[in-house]
C-alpha cells in the first residue's frame, strides 16, 4: 500500500531557507507539516507540478504594522500575494496591548477595527488572533509606546515615575510570558521619543530574562545615525538581549554613505559575541506619518532632525482619511497653490485633515540600498502600510522585487542567500520554532515562484498590485494563493516565542 499523502509538490528547484543552493525535489505536505522530501513516492489528493519554479519556505515579514489589519481585513492580500506566510507585528514601538491605548497609538498607521472584544494584555491578543484566523500567521512584539501610554496615562512628555516604570516593566513581563518575541522602540515617534536609554534597558531587562529580542526603530536616522546605533546595541549589550535594528538605511544627502560605518559597528559587536542584526525594504522613500515627518524637523532649516530632510517634492500623500482626492499629491504641489514654505504647507495639511497623514518621502541613496542588502547582517521586511489609495509599494512588493530587480536582473544577491534573509534567517532570530526552512517536520509554509519572471507590479504611481511570478503560496498545508489568486482561506495561527 502505498501512502496517500494530502499535497505533493513535484519537481520544484528547492531553496530550504538555510542558504543552501537549489536542488530539484518533490515535497509532500500532510495537514499542517512537511512529511516528505526528495523522491516522494505515491500519490496524493492534490499533486502540483512545479517543474521550473523554485520552493520556497514562506516569507517572513519580520516589519510589519499588520497588528490590527490582520483582525480587520484577514485576507491580508497586500501580504500573501508576495508570499509572505507570517507577519511579526508590533513595530516601531507600536504595539498590539493593552487594546485601549493601542486603539489611540495605532489609528495614524492602521484601521482599528472596534468589532472585537478588547483583549487584556498580549495573551489576549494572541488568543483573539487564534480565535479570528487570517490567511497568515502572527507573531508579535511588544510595543514600547503603547505600554507608556498606558502606564503614563496618555504622552507624557518626561521620564516615568519609579510606579510608572515599573506598571511598564509588568505589562512587558505579561507580554514576553505571552509568547511575544521580543520589544520594540519607535525613539522618534510620540511618546517612545520622551524615553531616555535607562528606561529602555530597563523594559529590554525584562525581555532579556525571557529570551526575547530588542527591535528598534532608532532615535536618529539622519545627522546621528551613529550615535544611535551605538545606543541601540549598548541598550542590548547592558540588558543582555539581542538587537534588531529596524529598516537600516541613512536618511538626506548629507549622510549618504554612512551605513558604511554603521554595518562596521554591527561587525564590531558581532565581533564582542553580541547579537546585532537589522532588516531593511528595498526602496530608497521611506513611508510614515506626516505630522512625525514635521515634529522631528524634515522640512525646517538646520540639520533636518531624527528622520533625515527631504524636500517638499520628494513627499507624496499616501493617505489622507476623508480627503482621498489629495492621494497621490505631492506636499510641494501645496507649496506652490499656498505659496507657503514646506513646513507651514505641511503644518497647514494637517491642521485642515488631521493628523493621521501617511506619507512616502525620498532620501535615500540606491548605493546605500544596495550596500546594506549584499551585508550579512540584514534581513528583508516591509515596514508596509496599506492604508490609502497610494500606499507606498513596499507593501504590496517587497519580496518580490528583491527576488526580481536585485537577485535576478541586478546580481546584489544570490536567490539561495535573498530566501535564507526572507526565511531561516528571521525564523532563527526571532525564535519562531519549525518555520522559515524546508524539511519534514516543519510547518508547511511554503511559497512557489518563477525565478525567470517574478516582478513586483507596485509602483509609486498605482500600488496595490501583486507581483507577477508567484503563482501558488501555501500556509499550514492550505493554500493562501493558488494560480495567483487568493483563496481567502483562513490558514493563519498566532505563533509564540520559541522558550528555547
Ligand atoms: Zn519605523
Amino acid at each position: 500500500m502505498e501512502h496517500a499523502h494530502d499535497l505533493i509538490i513535484r519537481n520544484a528547484t528547492v531553496y530550504d531557507g538555510t542558504g543552501a543552493p537549489g536542488i530539484r525535489a518533490d515535497i509532500a505536505i500532510d495537514a499542517d507539516r512537511i512529511t516528505e522530501t526528495g523522491t516522494v513516492r505515491g500519490r496524493a489528493a492534490i499533486e502540483i507540478d512545479a517543474h521550473g519554479l523554485a520552493a520556497a519556505p514562506g516569507f517572513i515579514d519580520v516589519h510589519s504594522h499588520d497588528d490590527f489589519h490582520v483582525l480587520t481585513e484577514p485576507d491580508v492580500t497586500h501580504n500573501v500575494l508576495q508570499g509572505i506566510t507570517t507577519v511579526i507585528v508590533g513595530n516601531c514601538g507600536f504595539g498590539a496591548a493593552p487594546a485601549a491605548a493601542a486603539q489611540v497609538q495605532m489609528r495614524a498607521i492602521q484601521e482599528v477595527g472596534r468589532e472585537f472584544e478588547p483583549w487584556e494584555g498580549y495573551a489576549g491578543y494572541l488568543e483573539t488572533v487564534d480565535a479570528n484566523p487570517p490567511s497568515l500567521n502572527v507573531a508579535a512584539l511588544v510595543g514600547h509606546h503603547t505600554v507608556r501610554r498606558a502606564a503614563m496615562g496618555g504622552v507624557g512628555k518626561r521620564p516615568p515615575t519609579p510606579d510608572e516604570l515599573a506598571s511598564m516593566r509588568r505589562m512587558v513581563a505579561e507580554g514576553m510570558e505571552a509568547g511575544a518575541v521580543g520589544m520594540s522602540t519607535g525613539l522618534v515617534y510620540e511618546p517612545g521619543r520622551y524615553s531616555d536609554t535607562t528606561e529602555v534597558v530597563a523594559l529590554a531587562e525584562e525581555v532579556a530574562a525571557r529570551n526575547g529580542i530588542y527591535v528598534s526603530h532608532m532615535r536618529n536616522e539622519g545627522d546621528g545615525l551613529l550615535d544611535a546605533v551605538r545606543e541601540t546595541i549598548g541598550i542590548g549589550e547592558s540588558a543582555g538581549c539581542g538587537v534588531e535594528i529596524s529598516h537600516h538605511k541613512a536618511v538626506g544627502k548629507g549622510n549618504w554613505g554612512k551605513v558604511a560605518r554603521s554595518l562596521e559597528m554591527i561587525e564590531a559587536a558581532q565581533a564582542r559575541g553580541a547579537d546585532v542584526t537589522a532588516d531593511q525594504y528595498p526602496y530608497t522613500a521611506r513611508s510614515t506619518m506626516l505630522f512625525a515627518l514635521v515634529q522631528n524637523g524634515t522640512f525646517g532649516s538646520g540639520s533636518g532632525g531624527a528622520m533625515g530632510r527631504s524636500s517638499p517634492d520628494e513627499v507624496l500623500l499616501c493617505s489622507v482619511p476623508g480627503a482621498p482626492e489629495l492621494e497621490g499629491r505631492t506636499l510641494q504641489s501645496f507649496v506652490e497653490e499656498w505659496d507657503l514654505p514646506g513646513e507651514d504647507a505641511a503644518n497647514r495639511l494637517l491642521s485642515e485633515r488631521g493628523n493621521d497623514v501617511l506619507v512616502a518621502a525620498f532620501g535615500m541613496d540606491e548605493g546605500d540600498v544596495r550596500m546594506v542588502m549584499a551585508h550579512p547582517s540584514t534581513m528583508i521586511g516591509t515596514d508596509g502600510l496599506d492604508r490609502g489609495s497610494r500606499p507606498h509599494p513596499r507593501a504590496w512588493g517587497t519580496y518580490p522585487r528583491i527576488l526580481g530587480k536585485y537577485v535576478r536582473d541586478e546580481g546584489i544577491l544570490a536567490l539561495e542567500d535573498a530566501v535564507w534573509r526572507m526565511t531561516g534567517f528571521p525564523a532563527k532570530k526571532f525564535g519562531l520554532r519549525d518555520r522559515g526552512v524546508i524539511r519534514a517536520g516543519a510547518f508547511a509554509d511554503i511559497v512557489l515562484f518563477d525565478p525567470a519572471t517574478v516582478a513586483d507590479r507596485a509602483t509609486f504611481e498605482d500600488p496595490r498590485h501583486g507581483p507577477t511570478g508567484m503563482p501558488h503560496v501555501i500556509v499550514n498545508g492550505q493554500f493562501v494563493v493558488r494560480d495567483g489568486r487568493h483563496t481567502h482561506a483562513r490558514a493563519g495561527t498566532a505563533l509564540r516565542r520559541d522558550p528555547a
